[in-house]
């Protein structure tokens, strides 16, 4: 066990730059802890990209935000917040294709009569052609495209994975990791399908696809409430207040740099901030570490919010939109989460999501644009009639919301890595802070460790973090409390 630093060994005061999961957790954590705390925040509300906000009277997460955790001490801290404050709500999450509806996890009876005899033998025929071959040998790890042809043959990759991928990535899935599918796909053995679908899979128990845990006041609340109880205890939030850099003597990170040009000293630094940024802002970086830096890539996300008069368009919290000649990804429908979030109103709002570079034509086009194109989509899939009028829409953009993980990606980061362990003082955290594809869970647990770091009680490696969820979510039972329980021990 580790034992605590005496009082003299813990820093006096630690500075946090960024208002999102990971930055708020650390400062929460530091400020239950008796550490004086500081977090400074670009945005004008906490949350990061897991906040909510007020539009024309109902409240919006920033796109889909489902929580879920088998970590207890993420679920532990996640229920601490909460107070009690949330519902399970059931899901309901299909992938839309070429006017047809997949239910997704994908369940092998509704794919079957969805894509009719004819694909489904060929997707059969696909899959064992691929079980059959011997996987290529090689010694660079495998692309996406390579990881799902080799588990569910070449058809379904097609129909199923290489549209969306490509629409969220805008690379082409040869040139895209395996990392990607490892982390969001789930496992799938055909027996197990089959099994499942003729009803022998044994006792059904709900699980993480199943139900999820959602807060009264949108996914944000937890952040709304963790930015008040920091508070609470003597820590300080600062909006709208960017931070330009950390500020170094030698190899030791000694404070902030605001952009007003103000420097505030500080004992230790957690960045959640873009690592790419934070690097180059440190000043010392050798050219092989910048380049690096250089070619690591982020995805950007236009939000098109759009209110519509009709409270019954589709049951799903969101859709994925695999068709290819539509722009937008997924949708995501406000009114199947909680009532609280609709209140009173009488309309639907939708979210629709276009995920694109910064040189792509559509980051800048103008908001009116935006809106524009995303009607017409909407009305395109039939998902929006003709008969409901779509009163007004609000764009929000998104920069850097997706580390891109093109193949190569972990040989870029690992000198950037290398460089960043030897500066003192600093602790990189987060989604864009550390260059992984975080879910909530994910930047919540990685604000806990830094803080057990700091606060003596651990020694862990955050880039260690793991980010495989797809498959644990599978064996994790849903608990009277509303949260989880890993039953991968325990007899199913
Ligand atoms: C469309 C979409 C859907 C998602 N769906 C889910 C989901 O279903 N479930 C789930 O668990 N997660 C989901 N996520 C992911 C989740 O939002 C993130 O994992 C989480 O918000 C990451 O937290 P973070 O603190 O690491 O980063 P962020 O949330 O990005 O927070 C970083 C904060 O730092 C601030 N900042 C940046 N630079 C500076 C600077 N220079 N100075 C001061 N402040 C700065 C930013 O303004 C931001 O507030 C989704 C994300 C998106 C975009």
């Amino acid at each position: 066990m580790n034992r605590s630093p005496s009082p003299s060994h813990l820093p006096r005061n630690v500075g946090i730059i960024g208002a999102g999961p990971a930055g708020l957790t650390a400062a929460y954590q530091l400020a239950k802890a008796g550490i004086a705390v500081e977090v400074f925040e670009a945005d004008g509300s906490v949350g990061g990209l897991a906040r909510s906000m007020d539009l024309w009277g109902q409240r919006v997460d920033l796109g889909p935000h489902r929580f879920f955790s088998q970590d207890s001490r993420v679920n532990r801290l996640w229920l601490e917040v909460a107070q009690g404050r949330y519902r399970m709500v059931d899901r309901l999450t299909r992938i839309y294709y070429r006017r047809r509806f997949f239910d997704y996890p994908l369940k092998p009876a509704n794919a079957l009569i969805n894509m009719g005899f004819g694909n489904a033998a060929a997707c059969l025929a696909s899959y064992f052609k691929q079980q059959l071959s011997s996987p290529p040998k090689s010694d660079e790890s495998p692309s996406f495209e390579d990881w799902v042809v080799e588990r569910f043959g070449r058809k379904l990759f097609e129909m199923f994975f290489q549209s969306y991928s490509e629409k969220l990535w805008g690379i082409p899935c040869q040139e895209l990791d395996a990392d990607f599918a490892a982390q969001r796909i789930k496992k799938f053995t055909l027996g197990e399908a089959i099994k499942k679908a003729l009803g022998l899979g044994g006792k059904h128990h709900k699980t993480l696809v199943d139900r999820f845990a959602y807060p009264l006041g949108g996914t944000g609340m937890i952040y709304e409430n963790m930015a008040r109880e920091t508070e609470r205890r003597g820590g300080k939030i600062h909006l709208k207040c960017p931070v330009a850099g950390v500020v170094m003597e030698a190899r030791k990170a000694v404070g902030l740099k605001l952009t007003d040009g103000s420097v505030r000293p500080f004992d230790h630094v957690i960045s959640s901030m873009p690592l790419t940024l934070l690097v180059r802002s440190l000043g010392q970086a050798p050219p092989p570490v910048l380049d690096a830096v250089a070619r690591l890539r982020f995805r950007n996300t236009i939000l098109v919010f759009l209110e519509v008069a009709d409270q019954q368009l589709f049951p799903d919290q969101w859709l994925y939109i695999h068709s290819p000649e539509l722009q937008f990804g997924r949708v995501t429908n406000f009114r199947n989460w909680t009532p609280e979030l609709t209140g009173r109103s009488e309309c639907t709002i939708l979210c629709l999501e276009y995920w694109c570079y910064e040189q792509d034509a559509i980051w800048s086009e103008s908001p009116d644009q935006q809106i524009e194109r995303a009607k017409a989509e909407i009305r395109a899939t039939g998902l929006v009639p003709e008969r409901s009028a779509i009163r007004q829409g609000f764009v929000l953009r998104l920069p850097r919301c997706y580390p891109v993980y093109a193949r190569g990606y972990k040989t870029l980061l690992k000198p950037v890595i290398e460089f960043l362990r030897q500066v003192e003082g600093l602790t990189a955290i987060g989604r864009y802070g550390s260059f992984k594809y975080n879910n909530q869970d994910h930047s919540i647990l990685m604000g806990i460790l830094a803080a057990e770091n700091l606060l003596g009680q651990g020694s862990h490696d955050l880039w260690a973090v793991n980010t495989d969820y797809e498959s644990y979510q599978e064996s994790s039972h849903i608990e009277a409390t509303g949260l989880v329980s890993d039953t991968s021990n325990r007899e199913a």
